[in-house]
Parts: C-alpha cells; structure tokens; sequence
C-alpha cells in the first residue's frame, strides 16, 4: 500500500525540531512570568465571526488564507489563523472585562493557507502576549521589552532588529489615508493588481506590499508623521521613551503598517535578515478597537505574537536531549532487583531506561548507542552484597557503589 503523505505544509516535529520547539516555548514561559503574564489556552477552532469581524474584510488573513468549514450541524467554524481574536472572545466570554488588566501568554498551532516555502507553512506555531485593558504608552514598550527579554534568553536578539511605527488615531490615520489615497492615486497605473484593489478598500495596506512592482513607488510614499494628531505624537513620544528606559534598542521604519485592520498607534515587527524572505519574527502593536468588536466595552489593548518555527530556526545549536542512565542486568535472575532500582532512579527525577532484550554484551552496546551518560550493572554478587557496579561510559571507569548511596551519585 502507498503510504499516506503528510498534509502540504505541515511539519512532524520529532528530535531536534522539537527540541528547538520547546526551548523556544519554555524560554518564553520563563520570561513572561516574571514580566506578569499568565498563561492562558483558548479552543483551536471558533465561530468563523471571531475572526472575520475583527481581522477586516480585506486582510490576506480573511480573504485568501483561513481553513473555514462547516461542521455537521452546519455551524461555519475557523481553524485558528491567530490568537489575539480569540483571546478577546474569551476576555468576553468569561465576563473578565471588568477585571483589567490582563496579562496573557499565549502558544500553540496556527492555520494559514498559504503556499508553504522555509519559515512559512499552513499549521505553524505561535507564542504571543497580550496586556489587555492599559492605555499609557508604558505598556507597550513593557510588551516590546518582554518581547526583546525572550529574544536576549534565547541568544538571538544579536541578529535581530526592532523596527517601530505608529498609525497614530483615528483622526491621524484618516488625515493619512487621504494623503496616501492622492499620492498612490497619481501613479495608479504602476501599482501591482492587488495594491491597485487595495487603493479603494485599504490604502495603508500597499505599504506592506512585497510585490516587487510597488517597490519604487512605496520608497517615495508619504510617512504618518506631518498627520499625526498632537495626542498621537505625543505617544509615539512615550513609547519610545519608555522604550530607551527599557533598554530596548528600536530602529524607526515608517513603512511599518502590520497586516490586520485592528491596530491603532504603535506597529512594530523584529526583523532579521538570516531567514530569507521570511525576515519577521515577532509583530505586534495596539490594538485599542478589538475587545469592543467582539461585543466588549471599548478596552485598550497591546500584544504580539512570534513564529516559534522561525525563532528555533535562529537557535545556532539545538538544546542537548537529556542523556539517561542505563541499569543493566546481567542476569533473568536480578530483573526484579533492576526493576527496583530503575523505579528509584525515576522516582528521584533522574531519566532512566532498563535494558533487558540479548546477552550482556548487547545490553552494554545499547546503553552506548542511547547514549547513556552512565551504565548501572547489576550481576547476582552485587545484588546479595546490596551493591551495584556503576559505569562512566565516557572514561570506562567503573566502581562499586551501594545501591542505598546510589540516587546520591547520580544526581
Ligand atoms: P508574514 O509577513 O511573514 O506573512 P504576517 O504579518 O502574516 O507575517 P503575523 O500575522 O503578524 O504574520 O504573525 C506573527 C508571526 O507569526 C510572524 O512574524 C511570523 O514569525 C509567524 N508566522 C506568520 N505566518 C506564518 C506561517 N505561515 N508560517 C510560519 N510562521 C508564520
Ligand atoms: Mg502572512
């Protein structure tokens, strides 16, 4: 029979990969703790609503890259393309609107129909914080600072760059639509298809074109700054003040846009240039309109997510597998007196595997190949004097050591 294939762009992650997964998740962990934030698993699948209604109707996300069906009672689920939307169905759902802030840490799969290339796949993996229900500009550089602080613990920040913006209010960001509107509008025939679709619907957009086409044209663009209101100016002052105290060294990039309709004032992106095309890391900002879209009071809110994929991609040496401790019997007649002895030593928090398939011989080769950092041997003499012989299979050295002292020496 032809074996069944792995869905396109999904990746089993076994050994290394998952090795460098779980660094990237733990570090994370580590670090959001002490910054405040806890924990929190939403479903993987929600009412399609969730992100249609908060993600704008005219984002890649919505229009080209969500996994929607519907289930068998016909209800239109999605498979979660990201996490900030349904974070705010759950602040919503379980009435925690009125218990603000929330500092949220975040990780798990993601869904996007994409076309699967390095550092870009359609099940990807994500961690993401969110400070919900905090306006001053301190809490966003507290999320870019924690952001940094993952990066720094897991020894890639060196390679990366932040890079930050602001979309200022509503008002700011109206004044720049307009102005966007008539400058893009002057050289409409040298846009690309798509940005000339995003002309009507959403101009701030074609700043985050990639197509090559655009590229001249976008070097040219009006920045936000000349239309920032002086509320707006005034924190994107803050934040990068607040980013200075910090510590948090930032590059600024007006062409900073972020590809979700949601955001508001500060936009930022990690970017690095050791992943190819798929340069961005870590991306966030503020997004003050999306509890309230979900049916919430309008709640201020800042976060951002990283791909975990591309983050273990930096990692310049996978974390070690943990090396176990082989008990080896040497005989049917000690098995029982090994088994004891493995317990004890799992008991204790030390890994530890029993070889018990061939001659003594096979038993010591395996306990090599497993990569056993040491060998615990057991033969009938040992067991009546209450001893084992232990093995270092680095050096060869092998000594007697009484099973009663024995968690002691291994640990
Ligand atoms: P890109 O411009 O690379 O498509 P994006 O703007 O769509 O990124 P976000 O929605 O901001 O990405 O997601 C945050 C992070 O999640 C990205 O910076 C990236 O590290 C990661 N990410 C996004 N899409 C994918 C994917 N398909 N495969 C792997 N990682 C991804
Ligand atoms: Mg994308």
């Amino acid at each position: 029979m032809t074996p069944i294939q792995p869905i396109r762009g999904t990746r089993d992650l076994i050994g290394e990969d998952i090795r460098r997964h779980r660094q990237v998740i733990e570090t994370a962990r580590r670090i959001t703790e002490t910054y405040g934030f806890e924990e929190w698993v939403t479903p993987i699948f929600e009412d399609t609503r969730v992100f249609s209604r908060t993600l704008g109707d005219t984002s890649d996300v919505v229009t080209k890259e969500m996994y929607t069906f519907a289930d068998r009672s016909g209800e239109s689920l999605t498979l979660r393309p990201e996490a900030t939307a349904g974070i705010c169905r759950a602040l919503v759902s379980n009435g925690l609107t009125q218990s603000l802030p929330q500092k949220i840490f975040f990780s798990g799969p993601m869904f996007r129909y994409e076309r699967p290339q390095k550092g870009r796949y359609r099940q990807f993996h994500q961690i993401d914080i969110e400070l919900i229900g905090r306006s001053h500009p301190l809490a966003d550089a507290e999320v870019i600072a924690c952001g940094f602080a993952i990066l720094e613990a897991l020894g890639v920040a060196g390679e990366i760059v932040l890079e930050i913006n602001t979309l200022g209010d509503t008002e700011s960001r109206n004044a720049y639509r307009a102005a966007l509107v008539s400058y893009f509008a002057a050289h409409r025939d040298a846009l690309s298809v798509e940005s000339r679709a995003r002309l009507e619907r959403n101009p701030l957009r074609i700043l985050d074109s990639k197509e090559p086409a655009d590229q001249e044209i976008l070097a040219e663009a009006p920045a936000i700054g000349p239309h920032l209101t002086a509320n707006a100016a005034a924190f994107y002052e803050g934040v990068k003040e607040g980013l200075t105290r910090f510590g948090v060294p930032f590059r600024e990039n007006p062409r900073i846009v972020r590809g979700l309709d949601y955001y508001s004032h500060t936009a930022f992106e990690f970017v690095t240039t050791h992943l190819g095309a798929q340069g961005t890391v870590m991306a966030g900002g503020r997004y003050d309109g999306l509890v309230a879209e979900m049916g919430g009071p309008p709640t201020p809110a800042v976060g951002w997510a990283a791909g975990i994929e591309r983050l273990a991609m930096l990692l310049t040496e996978a974390p070690p597998a943990l090396r176990p401790v082989a008990v080896v019997p040497v005989s049917a007649a000690v098995e029982a007196a090994s088994v004891d002895i493995l317990r004890r030593l799992r008991a204790a928090g030390i890994r530890a595997e029993m070889e018990y398939q061939g001659n003594l011989r096979r038993r010591m080769e395996r306990a090599n190949r497993i990569g056993a950092r040491a060998a615990v041997i057991l033969g009938e003499d040992d067991m009546a004097r209450g001893a084992v012989q232990l093995k270092d299979l680095a050096s060869g050295a092998q000594e007697e050591v009484p099973v009663m002292e024995l968690v002691g020496r291994l640990l």
